[in-house]
């Protein structure tokens, strides 16, 4: 500032003496007059180009770097140019922090949308364009209410009242393929609004599911209740003979063995559903697994053999016959589910029907196993809802066979347990097939193994 001030009254002096030097025959005086003058008007045309320079570099290019002045004017640039670039980077930092709140918002498993003041969409989210139908860069601006057309979601906004959700149909819901969205507005801003989105089907699912099994459970219980109940009361009201008397109280056993087989099999069913994965250490023979089913399937036959003495054909066909073929898991639950197979193929077959029990070891490995009948099969229709807790196809013969609708259900959730899937397959007259694959990482061949390393150590 000081060399600024000094260069000025400096020019200011030098100017005054030229002038004076020049002009002093003429008039004294004027000459350092007019020196002065000029000196002044040639710096203010200095200064005022300088600024200009620097306006012009602060309107129409602030990205590039200022004039390099220097003094006053460059000293201003600089400093323009400093704030411009905090502002700048505060610019991009704001910028980049509100991609990634929207970036976390797209992944979100909820949906969002944003409505403006006049009812208008200004952004949603991928969850949201998928539950509803949105598509974004068609819709922005687009009124709500044009895209959601829901009567239910009409009614909900027009009440202003949006306290609780509002459950609609979603974009692409089927008959056979429901898709069910809760929706809930929240006011925010000035008039604006947030609102949420949420797929509920599986939840609305399970909910159905379970209301579903209580009314079920209530009814299988109710029913040998009522009976059992009835031939108390018969035995306390009726002055029955010791034949009568034993009679009845075989009936009354059936009913309570009904129950109890009913409640052990609820109890089995959630006992899998909360317990670990079965272990990968226990081995168990499948030879050994196989023969306790065949007994267990021969007594079953004897008690459902017709008056006619005529029995089902059972066989089995089990390969390799070796107890050293061995499979690993639970082993009851293993036990209970080829059980299962087998029983319900001989329940389910009339006598004198075949049913044939296949146990192999594939090439890779994993150990297939089937339970084949000649039975009355099953229609296309039924096949899918077998494995749902009380479905049944036939409910008085399930009944007449001591039956609790659960069965399947227990065998799907033992399978799946073991890393496998049941396959159930069927025609309408012709018989079924109900099968699992495990995997080979729950099979092993112990003899064998031992003979092919045996071999394979004498070969070297
Ligand atoms: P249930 O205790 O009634 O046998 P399951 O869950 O074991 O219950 O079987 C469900 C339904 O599947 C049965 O009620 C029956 O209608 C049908 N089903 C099962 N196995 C067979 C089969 N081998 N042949 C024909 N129908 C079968």
């Amino acid at each position: 500032m000081f060399w600024r001030t000094f260069s000025f009254l400096f020019l200011l002096i030098f100017g005054a003496c030229v002038g004076e030097a020049l002009l002093h025959d003429y008039k004294p005086w004027s000459g350092a007059f007019l020196g002065v003058l000029f000196i002044t008007l040639m710096w203010y045309l200095w200064s005022l180009s300088r600024a200009y320079e620097v306006l012009h570099w602060i309107k129409d290019r602030p990205g590039e770097s200022p004039p390099q002045h220097s003094g006053l004017w460059g000293q201003i640039a600089e400093r323009v140019s400093r704030l411009s670039r905090a502002h700048d980077q505060a610019l991009l930092g704001s910028e980049q922090r509100l991609n990634e709140f929207l970036q976390a918002i797209q992944v979100s498993p909820n949906g969002v949308i944003l409505i403006n003041a006049r009812a208008r969409i200004e952004w949603a989210n991928q969850t949201a364009m998928s539950h509803l139908g949105i598509d974004i860069e068609k819709d922005r601006d687009q009124l709500i209410g044009y895209l959601v057309r829901d009567p239910q979601y009409v009614a909900y906004m027009n009440s202003l009242s949006y306290d609780h959700e509002v459950v609609i149909e979603g974009f692409k819901s089927q008959i056979n393929a429901p898709k069910r969205i809760s929706l809930q507005l929240f006011h925010y801003g000035d008039g604006r609004k947030l609102m949420l989105t949420r797929d509920v089907t599986d939840f609305e699912k399970a909910e159905l599911m379970r209301s579903d099994f209580v009314a079920n459970v209530s009814h299988e219980i109710r029913t040998p209740l009522t009976v059992l109940a009835g031939f108390v009361e018969t035995m306390q009201n009726l002055p029955l003979t010791p034949e009568e008397q034993a009679r009845y109280l075989g009936f009354m056993q059936q009913q309570s063995s009904r129950m109890q087989i009913l409640v052990q099999d609820l109890l089995t069913l959630s006992r899998l559903e909360g317990s670990p994965m079965p272990s990968y250490t226990d081995w168990h023979s499948v030879e050994n697994l196989c023969n306790n089913c065949e007994v267990e399937a021969r007594g079953l036959m004897a008690i459902l053999k017709s008056d006619s003495g005529l029995e089902h054909r059972l066989l089995f066909s089990i390969e390799p016959q070796s107890q050293d073929f061995k499979v690993s898991g639970e082993r009851a639950e293993l036990q209970s589910a080829m059980s299962n197979l087998i029983s319900n193929a001989i329940r389910y077959t009339p006598t004198g029907g075949e049913v044939r029990v296949e146990s192999r070891m594939c090439a890779d490995g994993s150990w297939f196993f089937a339970v084949h009948d000649s039975g009355p099969g099953i229609s296309p229709e039924h096949l899918p809802r077998l494995t749902e807790r009380f479905y049944r196809v036939d409910r008085s013969r399930s009944r007449e066979t001591g039956g609790t609708g659960l069965g399947l259900a227990i065998v799907k959730h033992v399978v799946q347990r073991h890393g496998a899937e049941l396959k159930i397959e069927s025609t309408l007259g012709q018989g079924s097939t109900f099968s699992w694959q495990f995997p080979k990482a729950r099979t092993r061949l112990a003899l064998l193994e031992e003979k092919l390393t045996d071999n394979a150590v004498s070969a070297s």
